[in-house]
């Protein structure tokens, strides 16, 4: 299994055919918006643009209006549900035939699977301009979790497959919010 269900119903992804380079930035644009009030990813661009929505199940009510404004840029518009392995079948199968690019998808560094919408995100700034991102699935993150942030942020990097050497002491740089689980980290 190379997606996680268990939020199916909370999830969907939309494929739309864009016509021409206006019909794709007015998609992207709706999308942007979208965002604001729900997860976003992007999953392909070119002739077929995708992408996967994740939303609270208080307000999945936001899933069928997205539908709905989709058909009305574009009558060849497809929502799928759930959000699964057969769904992401369909996505790269459609932008194999139209010649789309598909965009990848994180990979949890911990267990490995394909995970839509992390639970976590660690960027790690080195000296210059480098940088590595590193994704948690939200049952990996949640393993993971403790009360303080710079122990939480240890505990994924040291489950972290990838052997990232830290300095003693993590500090992370900047969040949004208390609850925003993307971690800047110096290395
Ligand atoms: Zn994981």
């Amino acid at each position: 299994m190379l997606f996680q269900t268990q939020f199916s119903a909370m999830r969907a992804i939309y494929c739309v055919e864009a016509v021409n380079s206006a019909q794709r930035k007015q998609i992207d644009e709706l999308f942007r918006e979208i965002q604001t009030v729900a997860e976003v990813r992007k999953l392909s661009t070119g002739r077929i643009v995708s992408y996967a929505v994740q939303t609270k199940a208080n307000c999945c009510e936001i899933l069928d209006e997205i539908a709905e404004v989709l058909r009305s840029i574009n009558e060849h518009s497809l929502c799928l549900q759930p959000v699964d392995n057969v769904a992401m079948d369909i996505v790269s199968d459609l932008c194999r035939a139209s010649g789309s690019t598909l965009l990848s998808v994180p990979t949890c560094g911990i267990c490995g699977e394909k995970e839509l919408f992390p639970g976590a995100t660690i960027t790690i700034c080195s000296r210059g301009n480098a940088r590595i991102v590193r994704y948690y699935c939200p049952r990996c993150t949640a393993l993971e979790c403790k009360p303080k942030v710079s122990d939480f942020v240890r505990a994924l990097l040291d489950a972290d497959r990838r052997n990232i050497r830290l300095q003693a002491e993590v500090k992370p740089l900047k969040r949004k919010s208390r609850r925003d689980l993307s971690f800047t980290i110096a290395r």
